[in-house]
Protein backbone atom coordinates (compact mmCIF):
# COMPACT_ATOMS: atom_id res chain seq x y z
CA UNK A 1 0.00 0.00 0.00
CA UNK A 2 2.54 2.13 -1.16
CA UNK A 3 1.33 6.17 -1.23
CA UNK A 4 3.98 8.77 -2.95
CA UNK A 5 2.74 12.40 -2.37
CA UNK A 6 2.84 12.75 -6.19
CA UNK A 7 0.04 10.63 -6.98
CA UNK A 8 -1.72 11.46 -4.34
CA UNK A 9 -1.50 14.88 -5.81
CA UNK A 10 -2.02 13.78 -9.55
CA UNK A 11 -5.26 11.74 -8.53
CA UNK A 12 -6.64 13.75 -6.12
CA UNK A 13 -9.62 15.08 -8.56
CA UNK A 14 -10.77 11.49 -8.67
CA UNK A 15 -10.31 10.37 -5.06
CA UNK A 16 -11.69 13.55 -2.82
CA UNK A 17 -15.22 12.17 -4.61
CA UNK A 18 -15.09 9.33 -2.57
CA UNK A 19 -16.20 9.03 0.36
CA UNK A 20 -16.37 6.27 3.32
CA UNK A 21 -19.55 4.36 3.09
CA UNK A 22 -19.34 3.16 6.51
CA UNK A 23 -19.03 6.21 7.94
CA UNK A 24 -21.75 7.60 5.18
CA UNK A 25 -24.06 4.85 6.78
CA UNK A 26 -24.08 7.04 10.33
CA UNK A 27 -24.50 9.90 8.55
CA UNK A 28 -21.30 11.09 8.79
CA UNK A 29 -19.57 12.91 5.40
CA UNK A 30 -15.63 11.52 5.50
CA UNK A 31 -13.52 11.34 2.52
CA UNK A 32 -12.20 7.51 1.89
CA UNK A 33 -8.47 6.80 2.06
CA UNK A 34 -8.95 3.23 1.28
CA UNK A 35 -10.62 0.66 -1.20
CA UNK A 36 -11.56 -2.51 -0.71
CA UNK A 37 -11.33 -5.07 -3.91
CA UNK A 38 -13.32 -7.25 -2.73
CA UNK A 39 -16.13 -5.33 -1.08
CA UNK A 40 -16.04 -3.16 -3.28
CA UNK A 41 -16.52 -0.06 -0.78
CA UNK A 42 -14.22 2.66 0.13
CA UNK A 43 -13.35 3.53 4.07
CA UNK A 44 -11.83 6.57 5.65
CA UNK A 45 -8.85 5.26 8.27
CA UNK A 46 -10.61 4.84 10.99
CA UNK A 47 -13.21 2.36 9.66
CA UNK A 48 -10.61 0.93 7.51
CA UNK A 49 -8.87 -0.53 10.58
CA UNK A 50 -12.77 -1.90 11.87
CA UNK A 51 -12.82 -3.68 8.21
CA UNK A 52 -9.34 -5.13 8.75
CA UNK A 53 -9.73 -6.64 11.50
CA UNK A 54 -13.27 -8.59 10.38
CA UNK A 55 -11.62 -8.83 6.87
CA UNK A 56 -8.05 -10.57 7.18
CA UNK A 57 -7.89 -11.64 3.56
CA UNK A 58 -8.97 -8.61 1.82
CA UNK A 59 -6.80 -6.63 -0.21
CA UNK A 60 -7.22 -2.79 -0.03
CA UNK A 61 -5.77 -0.04 -2.07
CA UNK A 62 -4.88 3.40 -0.72
CA UNK A 63 -4.92 6.86 -2.78
CA UNK A 64 -1.58 6.12 -4.17
CA UNK A 65 -3.18 3.37 -6.30
CA UNK A 66 -6.32 4.78 -7.44
CA UNK A 67 -6.16 3.42 -10.84
CA UNK A 68 -7.05 0.62 -8.92
CA UNK A 69 -10.32 2.11 -7.53
CA UNK A 70 -13.85 2.35 -9.47
CA UNK A 71 -14.68 5.07 -11.55
CA UNK A 72 -16.32 7.93 -9.47
CA UNK A 73 -19.54 8.57 -10.34
CA UNK A 74 -18.72 12.39 -11.43
CA UNK A 75 -15.73 10.57 -13.70
CA UNK A 76 -18.55 8.01 -14.72
CA UNK A 77 -20.81 10.70 -15.30
CA UNK A 78 -18.18 12.90 -17.74
CA UNK A 79 -17.60 9.90 -19.93
CA UNK A 80 -20.92 8.51 -20.20
CA UNK A 81 -23.09 11.84 -21.15
CA UNK A 82 -23.30 12.96 -24.65
CA UNK A 83 -21.25 16.13 -25.24
CA UNK A 84 -24.27 17.27 -27.41
CA UNK A 85 -27.37 16.59 -25.52
CA UNK A 86 -26.20 17.11 -21.99
CA UNK A 87 -29.26 15.04 -20.67
CA UNK A 88 -27.95 12.04 -22.48
CA UNK A 89 -26.18 8.67 -21.59
CA UNK A 90 -24.25 7.30 -25.17
CA UNK A 91 -25.79 4.18 -25.89
CA UNK A 92 -24.39 3.48 -29.77
CA UNK A 93 -21.42 3.59 -31.60
CA UNK A 94 -22.12 4.48 -35.41
CA UNK A 95 -19.30 2.98 -37.42
CA UNK A 96 -20.39 5.11 -40.68
CA UNK A 97 -19.63 8.44 -38.60
CA UNK A 98 -17.15 7.02 -36.63
CA UNK A 99 -19.33 8.98 -33.51
CA UNK A 100 -20.76 7.92 -30.29
CA UNK A 101 -24.05 8.33 -29.94
CA UNK A 102 -26.90 8.86 -27.72
CA UNK A 103 -30.71 7.72 -28.74
CA UNK A 104 -31.10 11.66 -29.56
CA UNK A 105 -28.22 11.69 -31.69
CA UNK A 106 -29.33 8.70 -33.75
CA UNK A 107 -32.98 10.27 -33.87
CA UNK A 108 -31.56 13.75 -35.62
CA UNK A 109 -28.39 12.14 -37.41
CA UNK A 110 -28.24 8.62 -37.89
CA UNK A 111 -31.39 7.11 -39.37
CA UNK A 112 -30.32 6.41 -42.79
CA UNK A 113 -26.56 4.65 -41.07
CA UNK A 114 -26.16 1.11 -41.67
CA UNK A 115 -23.19 0.32 -38.98
CA UNK A 116 -24.77 1.42 -35.69
CA UNK A 117 -23.94 -1.04 -33.08
CA UNK A 118 -24.48 -1.28 -28.88
CA UNK A 119 -21.35 0.49 -27.27
CA UNK A 120 -21.40 -3.08 -25.91
CA UNK A 121 -21.48 -4.53 -29.28
CA UNK A 122 -18.62 -2.18 -30.56
CA UNK A 123 -16.57 -2.58 -27.11
CA UNK A 124 -15.64 -6.31 -27.98
CA UNK A 125 -13.18 -5.22 -30.55
CA UNK A 126 -11.19 -2.08 -29.13
CA UNK A 127 -9.52 -0.07 -32.30
CA UNK A 128 -7.35 2.45 -29.80
CA UNK A 129 -5.40 1.44 -27.43
CA UNK A 130 -6.32 3.55 -24.23
CA UNK A 131 -2.45 4.03 -22.56
CA UNK A 132 -1.45 4.99 -26.27
CA UNK A 133 -4.17 7.56 -26.17
CA UNK A 134 -3.35 8.04 -22.38
CA UNK A 135 0.36 9.36 -23.46
CA UNK A 136 -0.48 11.27 -26.44
CA UNK A 137 -2.95 13.26 -24.48
CA UNK A 138 -0.08 13.54 -21.79
CA UNK A 139 2.02 14.56 -24.49
CA UNK A 140 -0.69 17.65 -25.60
CA UNK A 141 -1.37 18.65 -22.12
CA UNK A 142 2.65 19.68 -21.81
CA UNK A 143 2.20 21.28 -25.22
CA UNK A 144 -0.46 23.40 -24.06
CA UNK A 145 0.95 24.01 -20.82
CA UNK A 146 3.95 25.07 -22.52
CA UNK A 147 2.33 27.19 -24.97
CA UNK A 148 0.37 28.49 -22.45
CA UNK A 149 3.27 29.69 -20.38
CA UNK A 150 4.88 31.55 -23.28
CA UNK A 151 1.65 33.50 -23.97
CA UNK A 152 1.64 34.33 -20.35
CA UNK A 153 5.25 35.25 -20.67
CA UNK A 154 4.30 37.64 -23.55
CA UNK A 155 1.20 39.00 -21.96
CA UNK A 156 4.17 40.51 -19.29
CA UNK A 157 6.16 41.52 -21.99
CA UNK A 158 3.23 43.04 -23.74
CA UNK A 159 2.63 45.46 -20.80
CA UNK A 160 6.08 46.11 -20.37
CA UNK A 161 6.68 47.11 -23.90
CA UNK A 162 3.67 48.98 -23.65
CA UNK A 163 5.21 51.17 -20.69
CA UNK A 164 8.38 51.77 -22.38
CA UNK A 165 6.79 53.12 -25.69
CA UNK A 166 4.34 55.28 -23.20
CA UNK A 167 7.59 56.49 -21.74
CA UNK A 168 9.03 57.35 -25.20
CA UNK A 169 5.71 59.68 -26.41
CA UNK A 170 6.28 61.53 -22.92
CA UNK A 171 9.93 62.17 -23.79
CA UNK A 172 8.83 62.84 -27.53
CA UNK A 173 5.74 65.11 -25.86
CA UNK A 174 8.19 66.57 -23.88
CA UNK A 175 10.70 67.76 -26.17
CA UNK A 176 8.09 69.03 -28.75
CA UNK A 177 7.31 71.33 -25.45
CA UNK A 178 10.46 72.20 -25.15
CA UNK A 179 11.04 72.61 -29.25
CA UNK A 180 7.80 74.74 -29.12
CA UNK A 181 8.81 76.91 -26.25
CA UNK A 182 12.64 77.32 -27.68
CA UNK A 183 10.85 78.58 -31.11
CA UNK A 184 8.22 81.02 -29.40
CA UNK A 185 11.16 83.02 -28.02
CA UNK A 186 13.08 82.91 -30.65
CA UNK A 187 10.66 84.55 -32.69
CA UNK A 188 9.20 86.92 -30.17
CA UNK A 189 13.16 88.24 -30.24
CA UNK A 190 13.00 88.87 -33.98
CA UNK A 191 9.13 90.60 -33.34
CA UNK A 192 11.32 93.37 -31.02
CA UNK A 193 14.08 93.51 -33.23
CA UNK A 194 11.72 94.53 -35.73
CA UNK A 195 9.87 96.33 -33.68
CA UNK A 196 12.06 98.72 -32.65
CA UNK A 197 13.78 99.34 -36.18
CA UNK A 198 10.28 100.14 -37.23
CA UNK A 199 10.63 102.78 -34.55
CA UNK A 200 14.00 103.77 -34.77
CA UNK A 201 13.35 104.43 -38.74
CA UNK A 202 9.64 106.33 -37.88
CA UNK A 203 11.11 108.72 -35.02
CA UNK A 204 13.83 109.67 -37.26
CA UNK A 205 11.51 110.66 -40.05
CA UNK A 206 9.41 112.95 -37.15
CA UNK A 207 12.57 114.12 -36.15
CA UNK A 208 13.85 115.34 -39.17
CA UNK A 209 9.67 116.62 -39.93
CA UNK A 210 10.52 118.48 -37.01
CA UNK A 211 13.60 119.96 -37.67
CA UNK A 212 12.35 121.13 -41.10
CA UNK A 213 8.81 122.68 -40.25
CA UNK A 214 11.16 124.76 -37.62
CA UNK A 215 13.58 125.62 -40.00
CA UNK A 216 11.00 126.56 -42.42
CA UNK A 217 8.74 128.63 -39.87
CA UNK A 218 12.04 130.90 -38.85
CA UNK A 219 12.48 131.35 -42.64
CA UNK A 220 8.97 132.13 -42.83
CA UNK A 221 8.63 134.80 -39.88
CA UNK A 222 12.42 136.46 -40.92
CA UNK A 223 10.84 136.59 -44.57
CA UNK A 224 7.62 138.72 -43.70
CA UNK A 225 9.80 140.77 -41.31
CA UNK A 226 12.30 142.25 -44.38
CA UNK A 227 9.42 143.44 -46.46
CA UNK A 228 9.44 147.08 -47.45
CA UNK A 229 12.86 147.43 -45.72
CA UNK A 230 14.50 147.59 -49.03
CA UNK A 231 17.61 145.69 -47.55
CA UNK A 232 18.65 144.36 -50.84
CA UNK A 233 21.71 141.93 -49.68
CA UNK A 234 20.27 140.89 -46.75
CA UNK A 235 17.14 139.71 -48.82
CA UNK A 236 19.38 138.13 -51.69
CA UNK A 237 21.13 135.88 -48.66
CA UNK A 238 17.06 135.49 -47.29
CA UNK A 239 15.53 134.17 -50.48
CA UNK A 240 18.62 131.73 -51.15
CA UNK A 241 18.42 130.20 -47.54
CA UNK A 242 14.30 129.95 -48.60
CA UNK A 243 15.07 128.39 -51.54
CA UNK A 244 17.73 126.00 -50.28
CA UNK A 245 15.42 124.80 -47.45
CA UNK A 246 12.38 124.05 -49.82
CA UNK A 247 14.74 122.30 -52.03
CA UNK A 248 15.78 120.10 -49.09
CA UNK A 249 12.13 119.53 -48.28
CA UNK A 250 10.48 118.79 -51.12
CA UNK A 251 13.37 116.27 -52.11
CA UNK A 252 12.86 115.06 -48.59
CA UNK A 253 9.44 114.31 -48.71
CA UNK A 254 9.72 113.30 -52.12
CA UNK A 255 12.25 110.60 -50.89
CA UNK A 256 10.52 109.67 -47.57
CA UNK A 257 6.77 110.13 -48.16
CA UNK A 258 6.83 107.14 -50.89
CA UNK A 259 7.43 104.44 -48.46
CA UNK A 260 5.27 102.02 -47.77
CA UNK A 261 3.29 102.05 -44.48
CA UNK A 262 5.20 99.77 -41.62
CA UNK A 263 2.97 97.17 -40.57
CA UNK A 264 4.51 93.84 -39.02
CA UNK A 265 3.68 90.27 -41.08
CA UNK A 266 3.47 86.97 -39.29
CA UNK A 267 3.21 83.87 -41.03
CA UNK A 268 2.95 80.82 -39.00
CA UNK A 269 4.38 77.71 -40.23
CA UNK A 270 2.05 74.94 -39.02
CA UNK A 271 4.03 71.96 -40.81
CA UNK A 272 5.22 69.40 -37.69
CA UNK A 273 6.80 67.34 -38.96
CA UNK A 274 5.21 63.58 -37.72
CA UNK A 275 7.97 61.57 -35.59
ZN1 LIG B 1 -15.31 5.77 8.03
ZN1 LIG C 1 -13.30 -5.83 2.19
ZN1 LIG D 1 -26.56 12.96 -28.34
ZN1 LIG E 1 -24.07 7.60 -38.42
Amino acid sequence: MATSVDSVNDSSDYVKDYSCVACESKNIELCADFFCETCLKCFCQTCLYHHDQMFVNHVTYGRGESNKWPLTKTTEDLLLKCDVHNSETLKMFCQDHSQLCCSDCLLVNHRQCKNVALISESAKNPSVDIQQLSNKIQIILADLNKFKRSQEASIHFVEGSYSEKLQEIREVRKKLNADLDGLENSTLKELDTIRSTLQTSLKKDVDNCSRLKDELQQLSEAVQGLCDKSKKDIEFIASRKCLDKILESESYLKENSVKVQSSIIFKANIDLTST
